[in-house]
């Protein structure tokens, strides 16, 4: 890792540890309070930040960095596997299988970019051979059948929804039912948002889940709302087996800090990122670059 990898401020405060003649406690201390700033700058949650801050403490050996000339790489490279940890949940997300159906629901407040991730989602998989299909179980927001038509169309994957049923429960079982029969091995469920957490939302994506028993649940976040991440995500995770995150408007001004709140709230991995509005805006996560960015 090159030290151009790291952002302003951790550089910044690396420089001014380097910079010290004696590397003592208060310098140490200093610089993780500075590191700690830009985290927070980043939206990464409180919580995860003095934890991180703890570790480092017990990893880095202050003789260490007396003794050496590597300090800025020790803390800096101590920072980076850090962070990269928190983002690591140990175990893989499902992936489907080419050929064998699987069922994915999607999960999200509204506005998230829940509906635009169902069809990225839909599309990737595509290109890569699957047969994917997409089902409108949003019967709350007032168009937002019509919004999962037009990108489908677009993609060129079948869809279901419908303009009268009211129900979602029923729409999304319909609609799993029948794209089982139509062979189609990925069988996408969008759902509900509403512009809060409420009640009523998560009680309506327990029952799509139950009757639809997805093999996984992904949840879509909003890059951009800071420091409510965890909140939100852990109240998605109490009501469904959420099994994956999908981050979105990272072509934003968001460094994305809450993804990490989300990782550590639903113990399941970031799969992709959204970095636009487009259809092919659409990255396979990859952590590094996206810790680099963090720090920034
Ligand atoms: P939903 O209410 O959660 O289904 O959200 P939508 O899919 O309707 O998205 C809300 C808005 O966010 C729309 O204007 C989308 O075009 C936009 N959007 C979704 N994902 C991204 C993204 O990755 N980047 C940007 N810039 N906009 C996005």
């Amino acid at each position: 890792m090159v030290l151009a990898q790291l952002g302003g401020s951790i550089t910044r405060a690396l420089q001014q540890m380097s910079n010290a003649t004696i590397i003592d406690e208060k310098v140490l201390n200093d610089c993780l309070n500075e590191i700690t700033r830009a985290l927070l700058q980043s939206d990464v949650q409180f919580k995860l930040v003095r934890d991180m801050q703890t570790n480092i403490k017990k990893i880095v050996n202050l003789d260490d960095l007396a003794a050496g000339h590597n300090k800025r790489k020790i803390i800096q490279q101590a920072v980076f596997n850090e962070l990269c940890q928190i983002l690591d949940p140990g175990k893989p997300a499902f992936t489907p299988k080419k050929g064998k159906t699987s069922v994915v629901m999607f999960v999200g407040l509204q506005g998230s970019g829940k509906t635009t991730t169902c069809t990225k989602y839909a599309f990737h998989h595509q290109k890569k051979g699957y047969k994917p299909a997409l089902v409108c179980a949003d019967t709350f927001r007032a168009g937002a059948f019509d919004q999962l038509k037009q990108n489908a169309t677009k993609a060129k994957i079948p869809f279901y929804g419908s303009y009268t049923e009211s129900d979602p429960v029923r729409i999304a079982v319909e609609g799993v039912e029948r794209f089982k029969k139509e062979n189609c091995d990925l069988i996408i469920v969008d759902t509900s948002g509403r512009h809060k957490q409420e009640v009523a939302l998560f009680e309506e994506m327990r029952q799509v889940s139950e009757a639809t028993k997805p093999d996984l649940v992904i949840f879509v976040m909003d890059s951009s709302i800071g420091q409510a991440a965890f909140d939100q995500a852990q109240a998605f995770k109490q009501s469904v087996p959420v099994g994956a995150v999908i981050v979105t408007k990272m072509d934003g001004h968001a460094k994305g800090g809450g993804a990490l709140s989300a990782v550590a709230a639903t113990k399941s991995p970031v799969i992709f990122i959204g970095t636009g509005e487009h259809m092919d805006e659409f990255e396979v996560f990859d952590v590094k670059p996206f810790v680099s960015r963090l720090l920034g």
